[in-house]
This record gives structure tokens, C-alpha cells and sequence, in this order.
């Protein structure tokens, strides 16, 4: 079975690294948000895209979800002794891979192609292809005014009240080589339990149209992030943190829907807006989890 996989950072690259352990390398191809990329201290910073590798090659920090394991943090320890910005934190072994990328993009090399040569040098062997070669920018809306996303994120920690998010550039921004391909001849389109808003969004504004079949695995447990503003976002834009909540965003979208068993009363009223539903095990803190819920999930696609 062909698998197009859409994802953002941490919710994105668990399931990815699921799915990999259970398809053939050439039957995974996997779309990342770049939305949330930025220039940072000279760098360009790729997060979603280097989580998703990390989590793929094994060099990940499973504590913390997103950076390398085994990291050592001297570069932006002696930055911020000169007074240079340390609000993102950067590792050593981190920097490596801001700095190649960045000397790569400035001698005319696309994202999508860094990002190839780097998944090889890792070892990685789906295919991960950045949304878009084009800088397109998340933009969050917020009671304090705009900010950039990272700026939001990290910086102020998500605490401005968001109102509403804006994908700058997004109108000349074509998909990345293989990404019209990967979406058009995959069996089925998996959205990853990312965040919604910041995560999947500024992928489907890019590409536009999905027309295979699509799954969403659920990022709200029981009314909550596992991690992140996404549940945050919701109350403050006015709607309950929900799996159901989840399924009508994607609603016009959606083959299946994937939920968590906490959520199970819920169920009936996803069914009831035309969503075929799975109810399993979403948490996914260890590898033996990702890959049951790869499974799940590519089963519950089987039987659509
Ligand atoms: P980000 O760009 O790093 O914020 O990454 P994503 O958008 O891919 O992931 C954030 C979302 O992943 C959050 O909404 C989390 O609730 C969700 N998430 C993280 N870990 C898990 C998990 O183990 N299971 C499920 N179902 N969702 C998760």
C-alpha cells in the first residue's frame, strides 16, 4: 500500500517513524510543514523538516521531542555570553545541519534537494520532501498584533491569545518536486496527529487538493494537546479542544478519522458527519507505540 504521509514536528515524526518501521521505504513518502521555518543568527532553520529526520534516523531526543540526543550546548551558551539572542535553543550537533543547509541554500541548491542528500547522509530511507521549496511563512494573528511563528512559539511561549493565522506567501509558493506526484499516486493521505492549524493547514494552503482517500489521526487526546498550543488555540479561537472538533475541521476532507480511546464517545457523532471511525491508542511515547498505531491505522485503511 502507497502512503502519503502529511506532518508537522513532534505529533508528525512519531507516526512517521511508525509507518516506516511498517512500509516499504519506497511505499512512504512523507510531506512536512515548513511553515514554521525561519532565519535565526544567519541560519535558516527548517524545525518540523529536522524533527522529522531526527525522529527517522534515530538521532532524535525522545525527552524532549524535537533536537538531537546526546546534544551539548556550547555554541548558543557562548552566543548568549556576548549578548547575542539565546531565546531558540540551538544544540552543537544541531547547528551542523543550520549551517550546511544554510551554505547549500545560499549557493542556489533547493530545500527539497539539501533535504534528500541529508536524508541519504542519515540514513533515512522514505522519502521526506518539504511542502514547498518557496519560503512560506505561519503568521500568527494575535491580541498583541501579528507575530511570525517562531516568534509566537517559542519566544513568547504562545501565551498572546491567537485570532487567526495567515501563510505568507503561500500564493506563489509551488508544492516541492515529488509532492503533486507522492499525493497523486499514493493509495491513501494520512494527515499525522499535528497541529491542525499550524501543522497541516499551511501543507494543504500549498498543495490545495487531495484527491485520494484521507485518514486523520487525532492530535487532541481527551480535550488536551500531548504537547503544544493546539488545544490552546482552539478554546481561543473559540471552539472546544476536541477529536470531534479535529474531524470537522478536516471534515470536507475526510475518508477516516482515527481517535483515541479516551475519546470514544464521540465516535457517533463523527460517524454521523459521513467519517468512517478507529478507535485505538493514539499516545505514542515509545517506538512499539508508533509502530501498533502505524499499524492500526494502515489496517483501518485496508477496510475502507
Ligand atoms: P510541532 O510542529 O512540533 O508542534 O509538531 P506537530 O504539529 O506535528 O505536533 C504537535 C501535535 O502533536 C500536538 O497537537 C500534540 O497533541 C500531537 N501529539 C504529540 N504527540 C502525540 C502522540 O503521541 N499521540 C497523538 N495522538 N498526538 C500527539
Amino acid at each position: 500500500m502507497k502512503i502519503t504521509a502529511l506532518a508537522g514536528g513532534v505529533g508528525g515524526a512519531k507516526l512517521a517513524h511508525g509507518l516506516a518501521h511498517v512500509l516499504p521505504p519506497e511505499d512512504l513518502t512523507i510531506i512536512v510543514n515548513t511553515g514554521d521555518d525561519f532565519e535565526h543568527l544567519g541560519l535558516s532553520i527548517c524545525p518540523d523538516l529536522d524533527t522529522v529526520c531526527y525522529t527517522l534516523a534515530g538521532l532524535a531526543n525522545s525527552e524532549t521531542g524535537w533536537g538531537r540526543a546526546g546534544e551539548t550546548w556550547n555554541t548558543i551558551a557562548n552566543i548568549e555570553r556576548l549578548g547575542g539572542p539565546a531565546w531558540f535553543r540551538l544544540g552543537d550537533q544541531d547547528i551542523a545541519t543550520h549551517l550546511e543547509r544554510t551554505r547549500r541554500l545560499k549557493e542556489g541548491q533547493s530545500l527539497s534537494s539539501i533535504t534528500r542528500e541529508f536524508c541519504q547522509a542519515w540514513g533515512i530511507q522514505p522519502t521526506v520532501l518539504p511542502m514547498t521549496d518557496a519560503p512560506v511563512r505561519t503568521m500568527v494573528n494575535t491580541n498583541e498584533g501579528e507575530l511570525a511563528f517562531q516568534e509566537y512559539f517559542v519566544h513568547r511561549r504562545c501565551e498572546p491569545i491567537v485570532k487567526g493565522f495567515r501563510f505568507d506567501g503561500v500564493t506563489e509558493a509551488k508544492p516541492a518536486p515529488g509532492v503533486r506526484e507522492a499525493l497523486d499516486t499514493a493509495d491513501a493521505v494520512i494527515f499525522c496527529p499535528s497541529n491542525p492549524w499550524v501543522s497541516i493547514d499551511p501543507i494543504l494552503s500549498v498543495v490545495k487538493k487531495i484527491t485520494k482517500p484521507v485518514i486523520a489521526v487525532s492530535p487532541i487526546i481527551g480535550g488536551k494537546a500531548v504537547k503544544g498550543p493546539a488545544a490552546k488555540m482552539y478554546t481561543e479561537l473559540g471552539i472546544e479542544p476536541s477529536a470531534l472538533a479535529v474531524a470537522k475541521h478536516y471534515r470536507t476532507t475526510l475518508a477516516g478519522f482515527v481517535l483515541d480511546t479516551t475519546d470514544r464517545e464521540s465516535e457517533a457523532q463523527i460517524i454521523a458527519l459521513s467519517i468512517k471511525t478507529q478507535v485505538t491508542d493514539t499516545l505514542m511515547n515509545h517506538l512499539t507505540e508508533r509502530v501498533r498505531l502505524a499499524n492500526d491505522v494502515l489496517h483501518f485503511i485496508g477496510s475502507l
